[in-house]
Parts: C-alpha cells; structure tokens; sequence
C-alpha cells in the first residue's frame, strides 16, 4: 500500500516510513486513521515552562500532591553499573516511588538471566518502593523473546511487593505487568508499550488492544475522582503503535483533565504535545539513565499545568540508541 498525504507542509511517504519502523500496515487501519493519527503523531506544539507557583480563580490553593522518580534505558555501559547505584542512593526522600519505564540494557547485549539478576538487584536497594515495565531490549527484541520474557517475569513482575508500601495498586488480570493505582489524586497507569521491531504482529495487536482496555477500565473506576492521570510506557510513538494511541487520543479528549504520557526508548528529552487535537496530553521522554539521573516529577493540583519537572543537573548530550 502506498499512499501521500500532506500533513502542515509535511510530505510523508506512509510506506517509507512503516519500513523504517519495520511495520506492515494493517488492512484493517483506514486512510482516515492514519491521517488522524499521523497528524497526532507529527503535530509539534511546544509549551511554555509551567510556573509552579501560578493559580487560578477556580484553583486559589496549588499544593503538592504526589512526587516520585523516574529513570529509563540503564544501565547500558559498564561503567552504568557503578553510576546507577549510586543514583539510586541519590534519590530523594520525598519521592514516593521510582518507576523504570524499561530498557535494563543495550539492544546488542545478550538477553542473559544474569542481567536481570543484575539489574533487578540494584533496583532493590531503593528506599521507596519500585515499579518496573517492561522495555523492548530485555523482551521484545532479543533473539528468543519467550525465553526472556520468562526471565522477565521472574525477576521484575509485581517488582513492588518487595516493598512493605501503602500503594493501592490493581494488575490487569489478563495482563499482570499493567498495573495502576491512585495516589494524592492522581491515576497513576503502567503500560507494556514497547518500541523496537514487531516480534510478533498479533502479539502486538492484542497487547495494544489490552492497554487501550486497561486505560478505559481505570477510567471508569476512577477518572471522575481523580485531577489527572500518568501513562508510564517504555514506547517513543510511532507508526506501529497507531492502533493505541489514536484510540488513547478518544479517551484523552473524553478524559478532558491533565495527562502525562511518561516514557523512555528515545534517550534524549523531550517535552511536547503531539497528540493532537487531544492537547491535555503532555508527553515526556526522559533522558537516557547515562545522560542523567532520575528525573523527579512533582504533580500538583493545578487544573491544566499540574505536572513539574526536575531533571537534577542533566547533562546536554545525547548518547548512541
Ligand atoms: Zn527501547
């Protein structure tokens, strides 16, 4: 199929750029829905730095609700294995939980048990406690994704009751690696959203369709309760996660309040909107483990700019995927 549409000055050659991306396009995906998602996916609207101190007539009080810590795509270099205890110990206190959003090591190293040993023990010395997702370099890319998965499972699945915490946290039954709780008014959502090749098409499919379930299931439990939600998924947007995305846009626009989509797989960070027309949507990549350390997210009550960001001294350099 091979199809030109012209998107804001953008000539985008559909079939070039599912080969890039190592994806067949599904017949049952219509031309409409590629051009809404793609249009989500390459709209680019940079947002002003969010003023933590502003109100507003409706919202006079702004307070802290939550803070955790969130780090991705490490350790990937020897020298990694030194650098992220030693973040981990840097942590600060008043981070509620971490959240790995995936990537525990290079796509060319071997899918080893020994590295999740490794890495499932560093991330235990943590104080608070830790969630973990999965990344497509410890799973859906290595050469036999059955077998890591099962190393998967074995060292990260249900990562947080390791920790004696007060988490509420739910697992999608039919999914036990999504999982969700709410915390100082926020829904709090975790995804297997991997980038990477597409190991399996139906495998694909049917994880994207759970998601898509599992927001819509926290949604109805929770959504009117809660001032906004965060989608933890290891996934930079691309054409193979269209069947996701352009149906999480729906329940974004449905949802109406404040939504994070927090994720790695990209390295270097990025802070935009991209999901339009669906701009209650921020979407975060946070900087590769080696660039920087954890980034620290503090959501507020504020009714449109609740999420703030500390990158603790991030370094301006971008490092090889
Ligand atoms: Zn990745």
């Amino acid at each position: 199929m091979k199809i030109m549409i012209l998107v804001s000055n953008f000539r985008i050659n559909i079939e070039r750029f599912s080969s890039l991306f190592d994806y067949e396009l599904p017949k049952s995906v219509t031309h409409q829905l590629l051009l809404a998602a793609l249009v989500s996916l390459l709209q680019l609207s940079l947002i002003a730095p969010i003023d933590a101190q502003e109100t507003t007539k409706s919202n006079p009080v702004v307070r802290n609700m939550v803070t955790f810590c969130v780090m991705g795509d490490v350790p990937y270099k020897p020298e990694e294995d030194v650098l992220l205890p030693r973040q981990i110990a840097e942590i600060p206190n008043e981070a509620e939980f971490v959240i790995h959003v995936g990537d525990i090591k290079t796509g060319s190293a071997p899918c080893d048990e020994a590295v999740y040993q490794k890495v499932s023990g560093m991330l235990r010395k943590t104080v608070a406690p830790v969630f973990i997702i999965p990344g497509d370099n410890e799973w859906n890319d290595c050469t036999n994704p059955a077998e890591a998965w099962v190393f998967w499972e074995q060292y990260f699945m249900r990562f947080d009751r390791q920790w004696n915490h007060h988490l509420p946290v739910f697992r999608q039954l039919e999914r036990e690696e999504n999982f969700s709780f709410v915390k100082g008014d926020v829904l709090f959502v975790g995804l297997n959203i991997v980038g990477g090749r597409i190991h399996d098409a139906a495998e694909w499919k049917k994880r994207h369709a759970d998601n898509i379930e599992w927001i819509r299931r926290n949604l109805q439990q929770f959504g009117s309760k809660v001032s906004s939600m965060v989608i933890f998924g290891h996934a930079h947007p691309n054409v193979g996660h269209i069947d996701f995305f352009v149906p999480f846009v729906k329940e974004a626009l449905k949802f109406k309040k404040p939504i994070l989509y927090l994720h790695g797989d990209g390295h270097k960070w990025t802070h935009d909107r991209p999901f339009f027309p669906a701009q209650n949507i921020l979407r975060v990549q946070v900087d590769q483990g080696g660039i920087a350390p954890p980034l620290k997210v503090t959501i507020t009550n504020h009714e449109t700019k609740p999420f703030h960001f500390d990158r603790r001294k991030a370094k301006e350099k971008s490092v090889p995927q």
